[in-house]
């Protein structure tokens, strides 16, 4: 599976916000864009033409690094998303949030996405029981994820559920006696639910063209 290898602190510098992609250290001072809150390179610092179309990719590319998406996979989910009854944008929002790897991340067990996405990729995640090693794979209504449980003991899990304080959106469900490794998909999630700095309608509009 492709994935970026670069410095991803340099995305968030790119798009002058938090994508939060490093886990723990995003909360920290340690965080680059605390200290230099300007797009990387030598020209950084220069002045941006800003146009129509410059607004639609950046709102394009923050949505696919936010996630973890290459543009393949990302337009393709575009399509899907416009074929569907229902505003695209939304839609397109709801796919990219029902992935496996979100839901890992989303539930509180991976401090990052790129963590969540190891985590399947290395067998560690079970769907209704089902060893699934696909992030991103699509999760239904009713869908069970849990930790298998031979990486329950891992000491990278307890200490993101010692440490991470995120609160479970309100469309999934971590309940029960196995709730620190097991969660539900109560529903497909609302857009109000959906809590990234993303204007969809822009990325719809710089597909339609
Ligand atoms: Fe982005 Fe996190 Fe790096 Fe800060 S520490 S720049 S939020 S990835």
């Amino acid at each position: 599976m492709a994935r970026h290898t670069g410095a991803v602190c340099r995305l968030c510098r790119r798009e002058r916000t938090k994508l939060f992609l490093k886990g723990h250290k995003c909360d920290t001072p340690a965080c680059p864009l605390e200290r230099r809150p300007y797009p990387p390179g030598i020209h950084g610092r220069g002045r941006i033409r800003e146009s129509e179309y410059l607004l639609q990719l950046r709102e394009k590319q923050k949505a696919r690094r936010i996630y973890g998406v290459f543009e393949r996979q990302f337009r393709k989910l575009y399509q899907e998303a416009a074929r569907q009854p229902g505003i695209t944008g939304e839609n397109l929002l709801r796919f990219l949030e029902l992935r496996l790897d979100n839901v890992v991340f989303r539930a509180g067990f991976a401090s990052s996405r790129a963590q969540a996405r190891q985590w399947v990729r290395h067998g560690h995640v079970l769907v209704n029981g089902k060893r699934v090693t696909i992030p991103s794979f699509r999760l239904r209504r009713g869908d069970v994820v849990e930790i298998a449980p031979k990486a329950r003991s891992m000491i990278v899990l307890r200490h993101n559920l010692d440490t991470l304080d995120r609160a479970v959106p309100a469309w999934l469900e971590r309940a029960g006696s196995d709730a620190d490794a097991k969660v539900t998909v109560r529903d497909v999630p609302l857009r109000a639910q959906i809590d990234v700095p993303v204007r969809e309608q822009l990325i719809v509009e710089l597909y339609s063209k």
